[in-house]
């Protein structure tokens, strides 16, 4: 049986309108309008226990809103859910004993106290014992990488370090389904590596199911089989995160940082130009093409520095979009 389900889920916000200036305020206080923003529209989609799925979309696609949704924070306008075997909006105890949701712009931990006092609270809040607190404290320490830095106040730990900080006071209750929301958000390359290392190793150990969105594609590739993702409120595409970017984005993404800046007429014959600013450039270059234009570039321009990725996210959804979606 799926551990997460949501069939024809929707969120309507209604947001008040508010014209310019004293007339525009004083209409507002006596006579409010509001207009209707589709936040969500129908998402159904099932998950089973153990599965680490993506959820992607653009700026405003939807994926907090259904993460809300899917945590309890806020009630769907229309549609089911069942998480864990509850309607998330119940907000039972047990409910929220299974679920811990991890948002990487919003943090739990008290700042000018040691992240130790944060966690005491926390395992008063969720019931757990003296010896279960510290059996875990240290299991999770250890995955962490974060002896000696639980002692000293949030505020003077690495953002990585806080990040980190963060998903042992999220994970202290050992939930079954964690809802992650941009946990990687603003870490540099390493605390990124670090953040995915340990969640494969947490989905694994504990068979955790891991809901998880994110704009860094290697955070996807890295930790995801399969995708879900959303575009204006609706579900595009669920599926293989081979299929995706196999069918949409059958390129790679190379930067150079040249010696002397170029016209940019100069460049075209080594890929579609995504950007260009001054001596660095941004190509999309097809995967069957790319180390013909590798050597081609080495070979012909001055690049002092070269790297090749995956394309963006948002690429990638506009990609599906474009093409109207996928089954
Ligand atoms: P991002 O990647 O930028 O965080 P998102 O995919 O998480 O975007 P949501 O935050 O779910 O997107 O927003 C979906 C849509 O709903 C947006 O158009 C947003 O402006 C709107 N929205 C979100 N929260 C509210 C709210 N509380 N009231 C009104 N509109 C909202």
């Amino acid at each position: 049986m799926p551990i997460i389900e949501a069939e024809n889920l929707s969120k309507v916000y209604p947001v008040a309108i508010k014209e310019p200036g004293l007339q525009g305020t004083i209409n507002h206080f006596f006579h409010r309008t509001y207009r209707s923003v589709d936040a969500v529209k129908q998402v159904s989609f099932q998950i089973e226990s153990g599965e680490v799925v993506g959820f992607l979309g653009a700026n405003g696609a939807g994926k907090t809103t259904t993460l809300k949704m899917l945590t309890g924070l806020i009630h769907p306008s229309s549609g089911k859910v069942q998480v864990a075997g509850y309607t998330p909006f119940g907000r039972k105890t047990a409910f929220l004993q299974k679920i811990t949701l991890v948002m990487g712009q919003k943090q739990q931990l008290i700042w000018d106290l040691p992240a130790l006092d944060s966690l005491k609270i926390n395992a008063a809040i969720y019931g757990i014992s003296d010896r279960e607190y510290k059996m875990r404290v240290g299991e999770l320490t250890e995955m962490l990488s974060l002896q000696d830095k639980l002692k000293q106040p949030v505020r003077k730990l690495s953002l990585g370090e806080r990040m980190k900080a963060e998903f042992l006071a999220a994970l202290l209750h050992r939930p079954q389904v964690l809802f992650l929301d941009e946990p990687t958000l603003g870490l540099d390359v390493n605390a990124q590596v670090g953040v995915r290392d340990f969640l494969r190793d947490y989905n694994s150990k504990y068979g955790a199911t891991i809901l998880l969105t994110s704009h860094y594609m290697a955070d996807i590739t890295a930790l995801c089989d399969r995708v879900l993702v959303i575009h204006q409120g609706q579900l595009v595409y669920d599926g293989g995160l081979k299929k995706l970017i196999d069918n949409f984005a059958p390129c790679r993404e190379v930067k150079i940082e040249l010696a002397h800046p170029i016209p940019e007429a100069k460049l075209l014959p080594y890929g579609e130009i995504k950007a260009l600013d001054g001596q660095s450039v941004r190509f999309l270059v097809e995967r069957d093409e790319l180390t013909r234009s590798v050597a081609k570039m080495l070979a012909e321009l001055e690049v002092v520095d070269l790297t090749v990725t995956d394309p963006p996210v948002e690429e990638i959804i506009g990609r599906v979009f474009n093409a109207g979606g996928v089954s």
